[in-house]
């Protein structure tokens, strides 16, 4: 058999449960030449900035950059939607040579007269740092002529990881809250981080809380109002989701406003009811939002329970793959997973920490593979090793589940299907199902091959320019 190599400098990010001492590495710049599937440090920013639906957009920077995040995350709003236009300086030869500030300005000030945003976010790409741009200079004076907060989000690509972005999104958004009045908060009131109502998420998870009692002031970012980032210092408790993304700012109101905050996910029956019970824990001093709480999880659970049956029994044995951005959510799916009868060989995510990983390597079976910053070649490397059946990740990682010949499903930005909650658990049971029992994959030329996985293995070729076109068409 021929083993598809892995470069030497990735191995120490690289781990394979039961057969090795567990040394792994992570939070390290991209190897380069390895086209690594992690995203730059301004589209970290840009995701999590990005669902503020009644603020002004803005990417400083060459066309590319803009277009590479257009519409990123799908975010829903419920009101405005400026978010969905980006707009762009589009940096031309004429403006790295000379300076894009004054560009930067023009464009600043028309589109605040156009569109009259709650607030600006200027995002600085590579180019920008490069040519050193003061964007600080420009936000304060266009904000000073405006009348509204105008804020740089320093995000150039190349200045880190994509967790960079995520901080420095944090930074922009922790300018804002501690603005607003706090008058009318409940004494019983959560502010929910890192959750970006892709597919209509942060509207059912929402929902629980306002069954339980408990007031959400501010959604950051999913379907996000600049007014209530503002007032969002007057909440009792933030509950972080991605807390890759989040926990930055969580940890800042901390420390400033006193305010605790929780991990949570609304993924998958086990975490969603833990995050609901965590939330009634907090609120001890009134009761009844734990009695409300239970009655909640009994309903919604007994919905859907059923149909989860029958998708289990069809479902169960099969084996999966996961890379995601963020670990916390990699462990959500693992229980699901594992609720459905499923097996997980492998387990990756972009911007893990020491912590996530640990307790990744606690959670997998013997014979998982878990991977940092892991690039095509390795992630098709482990699909065919481990002869998975199912792809979940995002929109680098469907064309790689789909040149294996394997079920895909999308858990990123792509997707219009609510994943969280108890009924977006059904929804991801029956995507599940529905790829991986998918007639279409016994035609895919990989999986022709694939019925013997040695032979597939033998025959694939990472080098171009061969005649072995197994894994390139
Ligand atoms: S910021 Fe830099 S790395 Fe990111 S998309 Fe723009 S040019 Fe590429």
């Amino acid at each position: 058999m021929t083993a598809i190599p892995i470069l030497k400098e990735r191995e120490s990010q690289i781990y394979q449960k039961g057969t090795q001492p567990f040394q792994m590495k992570c939070g390290k710049h991209s190897l380069a030449g390895s086209v690594s599937q992690r995203a730059c440090v301004f589209c970290g920013s840009r995701v999590v900035l990005y669902p503020i639906a009644d603020a002004l957009h803005l990417i400083h920077g060459p066309i590319g950059c803009a277009a590479y995040t257009w519409d990123i995350r799908g975010a829903l709003s419920s009101g405005p939607e400026l978010h969905r236009l980006s707009f762009s300086t589009d940096l031309q030869e004429k403006d790295v040579i000379f300076g894009g500030e004054k560009k930067l300005y023009h464009a600043l000030s028309e589109l605040i007269d156009i569109h009259q945003p709650k607030a600006a976010f200027i995002y600085s790409t590579c180019i920008v740092g490069i040519i050193g741009d003061d964007v600080e200079a420009v936000c304060k004076k266009v904000s000073k002529e405006k009348g509204i907060d105008v804020l740089p989000v320093h995000s150039e690509g190349f200045k880190g990881t994509k967790k960079d972005g995520y901080k420095a999104a944090c930074d922009a958004l922790f300018k804002l809250v501690g603005q607003g009045s706090t008058e009318g908060i409940s004494p019983y009131s959560i502010n929910i981080l890192g959750e970006f109502n892709i597919g209509g998420e942060a509207w059912i998870i929402k929902d629980y809380y306002r069954r339980m009692g408990v007031e959400v002031v501010s959604t950051m970012t999913g379907d996000g109002r600049v007014d209530d980032v503002r007032r969002s210092h007057g909440a009792v408790l933030n509950v972080v989701q991605c807390s890759g993304a989040m926990t930055f700012l969580a940890e800042m109101m901390k420390e400033k406003y006193g305010i605790p905050y929780i991990r949570v996910s609304y993924f998958g029956l086990e975490d969603m009811s833990k995050a609901l019970y965590d939330v009634a824990a907090h609120f001890s001093d009134k009761p009844e939002i734990m009695e409300k709480t239970k009655e909640i999880v009994r309903e919604e659970i007994s919905h859907i329970y059923p149909e989860l049956q029958k998708i289990k029994a069809a479902v169960q044995g099969k084996k999966a793959a996961i890379y995601v951005g963020g670990a916390f959510k990699a462990f959500s799916l693992i229980k699901a997973l594992r609720y459905l009868g499923m097996d997980v060989v492998l387990a990756g995510s972009q911007t893990g920490n020491d912590t996530d990983y640990e307790t990744l390597r606690d959670m997998c079976d013997d014979g998982t593979v878990i991977v940092d910053d892991a690039n095509p070649l390795e992630l098709s490397k482990y699909i065919i090793e481990k002869k998975a059946d199912l792809f979940i990740g995002g929109v680098k990682e469907r064309p790689i589940a789909y040149k294996m010949g394997i079920g895909f499903c999308d858990h990123n930005h792509e997707r219009k299907t609510p994943l969280a909650g108890y009924s977006g658990m059904l929804n991801f049971a029956k995507e599940v199902y529905l790829t991986v029992s998918s007639p279409v994959w016994k035609f895919a030329p990989a999986r022709q091959l694939s019925v013997n996985s040695d032979q597939l293995l033998t025959d694939f070729n990472p080098r171009p320019n061969t005649e072995h076109r197994t894994l390139n068409t």
